[in-house]
């Protein structure tokens, strides 16, 4: 991205500066003095993330959330960013963040059903909410504080801190004509979206994104959703998948999230505690944009380039699969306190917002483009 056009950045950067550049602010009447020799030590975080290195939209995302929080501390507050496995495997990355083995996660609340069931829904339901649909709740419909309660029993604060936006279907190996061609279906597909195949027959499995390929290709599985154009290209599944399908049913808006270690949280200065937290909000708007801008090529690519043959899921399977996922919801909310009000606070939003988002975007996207 051209840092130039990052003036919020920029701006909130010379806020921060305003605050003191000591990390502590100004008592009333004084000026922030640092030459005085009472400056702090650069504090120094890690970052583990869920995602290959560098790895488009996500990685990226990752990189620049720690490049943000350097920038708008001055350098008061560094994070270095790992990999996945570089320090701990994607799926440990949760508790390396709650035991302080790093200070922060970059990674998606659905791989953490297991810590709390209700986690998966702060990332995306099936036929759930669109990313600005998803930023409407968690900002401003309750959605954060929820997310919040969920996982301070952990020392964790989560943060907003991307959005893959709609996510494509995936790829499969045979066409899906009916509900009858996701029976025996073995498919990489995480979290609830992979519960609702399983319900209709299907056999879900959660593969890390580095070696889905090989499954794909050896047969492992059937079938594999990742992202969408932008990293489904990246991986090159294009050369193990034969028809690519749309929608994304199973992540409609999928949030991505920073975490952080609560105790390490609270021990910053107040004003690079907004540091981290205006960072967060930050990377989570730029990473839709960097998938919305990406994906459009990437999609002309894998169709000019590569030959990719597209996909509707008929809207006969997508009936179904949408009955099966509000009765899953439903047996969870019975099973779990938690995962009861979250989803009846989901719920109501997606009520109230669907009216609006019908005749708003999805009336303009029907008449766009037809004259
Ligand atoms: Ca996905």
């Amino acid at each position: 991205m051209d840092r130039r056009k990052f003036v919020g950045a920029a701006a909130l950067a010379g806020a921060a500066g305003a605050l003191g550049a000591c990390g502590q602010k100004p008592a009333a009447g004084q000026q922030a003095d640092c030459a005085s020799g009472a400056a702090a030590d650069p504090i120094e975080w890690k970052m583990v993330t869920a995602w290959p290195r560098d790895f488009p939209g996500l990685g990226t995302g990752a990189n620049r959330l720690a490049e943000y929080i350097g920038r708008l501390s001055g350098g008061r507050l560094t994070v270095k960013v790992y990999g996945g496995n570089e320090l701990v495997p994607p799926f440990e990355v949760f508790d390396a963040v709650s035991r302080g083995t790093a200070e922060m996660g970059h990674s998606t609340s659905y791989y953490w059903k297991g810590k709390a069931p209700a986690a998966q829904l702060f990332c995306s339901s099936p036929f759930g909410l669109t990313a600005q649909e998803m930023n409407g709740w968690l900002y401003y419909g309750g959605g954060l504080e929820l997310y919040r309660e969920a996982y301070a029993p952990f020392g964790i604060l989560p943060l907003p801190a991307g959005n893959s936006g709609t996510q494509m279907g995936g790829w499969f190996n045979k066409e899906i004509r009916s509900l009858d061609d996701i029976k025996g279906l073995k498919m990489r597909i995480p979290g609830l979206g992979g519960e609702v195949l399983r319900r209709a027959g299907g056999t879900p499995v959660t593969t890390p994104g580095a070696e889905i390929f090989t499954a794909l290709q050896t047969g492992t599985i059937d079938a594999t959703e990742w992202v969408g154009p932008y990293n489904d290209l990246a991986l090159g599944l294009f050369r193990a998948g034969r028809y690519y399908y749309s929608p994304g049913w199973q992540e409609t808006g999928s949030t991505i999230e920073a975490l952080v270690n609560q105790e390490a949280f609270e021990a910053l200065p107040e004003d690079l505690q907004s540091v981290v937290e205006i960072a967060a909000q930050a990377v989570n708007t730029d990473m839709l944009a960097e998938f919305t801008f990406h994906n459009a090529q990437a999609l002309r690519t894998l169709q000019e380039e590569h030959g990719v043959e597209l996909r509707s899921f008929p809207d006969e399977v997508m009936a179904q699969l949408e009955r099966i996922t509000w009765e899953y919801l439903d047996e969870q909310a019975q099973d779990d306190a938690l995962f009861a009000r979250v989803l009846t606070s989901y719920r109501d939003y997606y009520a109230a917002v669907t009216p609006y988002s019908r005749i708003a975007e999805q009336r303009l996207m029907n008449v766009r483009g037809n004259g």
